[in-house]
C-alpha cells in the first residue's frame, strides 16, 4: 500500500469507529462494546458489535467485520483507497502526495470528469436545432424548464462522433472515453459515441458525481432505453436513479417506480422521495441502500403484466431486508408519469390520493396468489389456503392478521378457527426450522467446518485455536506482542491464513508500527478482515496475557511436533518410538 502508516494512524484517531458506524447503525451500549442491527444482512435481534477500544466491528450473524476503513469500503461500496479518501475528507485531512494518483483512483477521477463534461455537452445539445425534437418531447411530457435543468437532462446527437470529438478536444484519451463507456470501439479500432439520437438522463451518485447515463431513443430503433454498462465508477445493481435528491426528502418513506420519466414527473409534482432502479429489476444491494433512508417503500410499478410481476419480485426482496411495503396501483393501466400528465393540474392531488389509499403488500400478494387457483374446485381451494396462510404468517401485527384471517375464512367458506390453526402450524414449523439452522450454524462455526478463509482450520483445530489466541493477544496487548514475536517464528503457524496474519503483524511491529486492525486492513480483503474481526470478537479479554501467551505457544509447539498420518505411514519404528517417548515426557 502506498499510504504511509503515520497517515493511517492519524486517520484512525480522527475517525472514531463508533462515531463513523453510528451514522449508519443505531448503536446501544452493551458491556464494553456497542451493538446494533447489522447493516450488511437482515436481522431482527442485534448481532453487530463495535469495539471502540480495539477499533473493530464484527457481526456474529453474517461474519462481516474489520476496521473503520473496511466498514466504509462495505457501507459505501468503495475500494480501499477511496474509503481512505472518504474518511480523510470526513476528518478534514488531505491525502498524502504519493497515494493521490494511484492507477485506478486516477482512472476513476478521469471517468468522473469525462462524464461531467459529457453531461454538459448533452444538455447544451437540447437547445440546438438538432436537439429541438428531444426538447419538444420533454416539453410535451409537461416537464418545466426548471425540472429539465434540475435533472440535467440532455440529448445525444445522431452523428456517431460528436461527443468523442468534443471530449478529445477537452484532453480526454480514447482509452478514458471507452473506459467511461461513453464510446464503443469500432471493428477498425476507432471509438464512436455509445449514445446517439437519445434523450439523456444523467445518473448521479450520492456525492454528486455523474457516474452513468440512461438514454431514451427518439426513433423506433431498439432498444428503447440504453444505459451505461458497468464501469470502474458505476455498478447498475448498486445505484438508484435520483437517490441523491430523494434521500433528503424521504421522511421514512421512498416511492419506487420503474422509469426515469416516472421519477422526474413525480419529483416535479412534489413527490421528491421517488427513486427508480436502472433498467434492471431490484437487487438486494439496492434494497439495503434504500433501507438506510427509510422504513417504508411504496412500490408503484406499471400496471401491465410485466409491471405486476416485477412488483412481486420487488416485494420478496424488500421483505428480505425487513422494510414495510405498500403497493400503489395506478388505475386504467397507466404508468405514474402518464397518470399525472393526463390529470393536468389535478395530477399531484390525485396521485396523493392513490398514495394514501395504497395498501400493504399482503393484499397484493393474496390477489396475485388467488389468480393461480380455480377456487370453485375444492382441492384447489385447499392449496390456495395452504399458501395464503404462509403469507399471513409474515404479518407482525396480530390485529392485521386477524382481519385477513376473517376475510380468508369468509371467502373460502372455512371456519376461521381452522384457518388460524393452519397458520399457527406453519409458524411453529418455521420456528423449529430456524432453531435447527441456528444450532447447525453454531456447530459449523465451532468446528470451522465451512471456514472459507481458513480452510485448514477444520483439520488443525487445536493449533488454529492457539494461533487465533495469539493473534488476539498481539492485537489487544502491545506489551505481550513483543514477547510473542521474540519467541515464535511464522513458520510455527500451522494454518496458512493465520500465518499470513502473524507475518504481517510482525512486519508492522518490527518497522515500529502498531498492531491494530486499521494498520493492517489494507493488506486484506473484506472477507479476510471479517475473519480477523471474528478472532478478536470471539475471545474474551485475558487477565494475564503473558501467561496466556505461554500456554498458546506451548500448544502450538506440541501440535507442530505431532506427526501427520502420512509421516507416520512412512516413518520407521525407531522414529515412532522416539515420538511416543517425547509425548510421554511432556505429560509428566
Ligand atoms: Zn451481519
Amino acid at each position: 500500500m502506498p499510504i504511509p502508516e503515520e497517515f493511517i494512524q492519524e486517520l484512525k484517531s480522527r475517525n472514531d469507529i463508533v462515531d463513523v458506524v453510528a451514522a449508519y447503525v443505531n448503536l446501544k451500549r452493551s458491556g464494553r462494546n456497542m451493538v446494533g442491527l447489522c447493516p450488511f444482512h437482515n436481522e431482527k435481534t442485534p448481532s453487530f458489535n463495535v469495539s471502540r477500544e480495539n477499533e473493530f466491528f464484527y457481526c456474529f450473524g453474517c461474519g462481516a467485520g474489520g476496521d473503520v476503513i473496511t466498514f466504509i469500503k462495505k457501507a459505501e461500496n468503495l475500494d480501499y483507497i477511496d474509503a481512505v479518501k472518504f474518511l480523510a475528507q470526513r476528518a478534514g485531512m488531505s491525502m498524502p502526495e504519493d497515494s493521490r494518483d494511484s492507477g485506478l483512483a486516477h482512472l476513476k477521477n478521469r471517468i468522473y470528469e469525462a462524464n461531467r463534461e459529457a453531461a454538459r455537452f448533452y444538455h447544451k445539445q437540447l437547445y440546438t436545432p438538432e436537439g429541438k425534437q428531444a426538447l419538444d418531447y420533454l416539453r410535451k411530457r409537461n416537464l418545466s424548464e426548471k425540472t429539465i435543468i434540475h435533472f440535467g437532462l440532455g440529448y445525444s446527437p445522431p452523428s456517431r462522433f460528436e461527443l468523442v470529438n468534443h471530449l478529445k478536444s477537452k484532453g480526454f484519451t480514447n482509452q478514458e472515453i471507452i473506459q467511461a463507456n461513453l464510446a464503443n470501439l469500432s471493428k477498425k479500432g476507432y471509438p464512436f459515441d455509445r449514445f446517439s439520437d437519445r434523450v439523456m438522463f444523467p445518473i448521479i451518485d450520492l456525492r454528486g458525481n455523474v457516474i452513468a447515463f440512461g438514454g431514451r431513443i427518439m426513433s423506433d430503433i431498439k432498444p428503447k432505453y440504453l444505459n451505461t454498462s458497468d464501469t470502474p465508477v458505476f455498478n447498475k445493481s448498486r445505484n438508484l436513479f435520483a437517490l441523491q435528491f430523494a434521500k433528503n426528502k424521504a421522511k421514512g418513506q421512498l416511492i419506487l417506480v420503474e422509469g426515469y420519466m416516472d421519477v422526474i414527473a413525480l419529483h416535479q409534482a412534489g413527490f421528491e422521495n421517488t427513486v427508480a432502479t436502472l433498467g434492471t429489476s431490484l437487487t438486494q444491494e439496492q434494497a439495503l441502500i434504500i433501507k438506510r433512508y427509510c422504513d417504508e417503500v411504496v412500490i408503484c410499478y406499471d400496471a401491465d403484466e410485466a409491471g405486476q410481476k416485477a412488483t412481486s419480485r420487488a416485494i420478496a426482496i424488500l421483505r428480505g431486508v425487513d422494510l414495510h411495503i405498500r403497493v400503489l396501483r395506478v388505475p386504467d393501466g397507466k404508468d405514474p408519469d402518464e397518470y399525472i400528465k393526463n390529470h393536468g393540474e389535478q395530477g399531484a392531488a390525485r396521485f396523493r390520493m392513490l398514495l394514501d389509499k395504497s395498501s400493504n403488500d399482503i393484499q397484493f400478494r393474496l390477489d396475485s396468489l388467488k389468480k393461480q387457483y380455480h377456487l370453485e374446485l375444492s382441492d384447489q381451494r385447499v392449496e390456495y389456503l395452504t399458501e395464503a396462510v404462509k403469507v399471513l404468517a409474515q404479518l407482525d401485527s396480530s390485529i392485521e392478521q386477524d382481519v385477513y384471517l376473517s376475510e380468508l375464512s369468509n371467502e373460502l367458506n372455512v371456519e376461521k378457527q381452522a384457518v388460524k390453526m393452519q397458520m399457527q402450524k406453519y409458524q411453529k414449523r418455521q420456528f423449529r426450522d430456524a432453531r435447527k439452522k441456528e444450532q447447525r450454524d453454531i456447530y459449523d462455526a465451532m468446528t470451522a467446518k465451512n471456514d472459507k478463509i481458513n480452510s485448514e482450520k477444520f483439520y488443525n483445530l487445536r493449533a488454529a485455536n492457539a494461533e487465533e489466541g495469539l493473534i488476539s493477544l498481539i492485537m489487544k496487548n502491545p506489551d505481550t506482542a513483543k514477547q510473542i514475536f521474540r519467541q515464535l517464528s511464522p513458520g510455527q503457524f500451522m494454518t496458512s491464513f493465520n500465518r499470513k496474519v502473524y507475518e504481517i503483524l510482525k512486519k508492522h511491529s518490527e518497522s515500529g508500527g502498531e498492531c491494530t486492525m486499521t494498520c493492517i486492513s489494507g493488506e486484506f480483503s473484506n472477507e479476510e478482515t471479517g475473519s480477523i474481526a471474528r478472532i478478536l470478537a470471539s475471545r474474551p479479554r485475558e487477565n494475564d496475557p503473558g501467561r496466556a501467551a505461554e500456554e498458546y505457544i506451548r500448544i502450538l509447539t506440541e501440535e507442530n511436533e505431532k506427526m501427520t498420518p502420512e509421516q507416520i505411514a512412512q516413518a520407521d519404528t525407531q522414529t515412532i518410538m522416539e515420538q511416543l517417548r517425547k509425548l510421554k515426557e511432556k505429560k509428566k
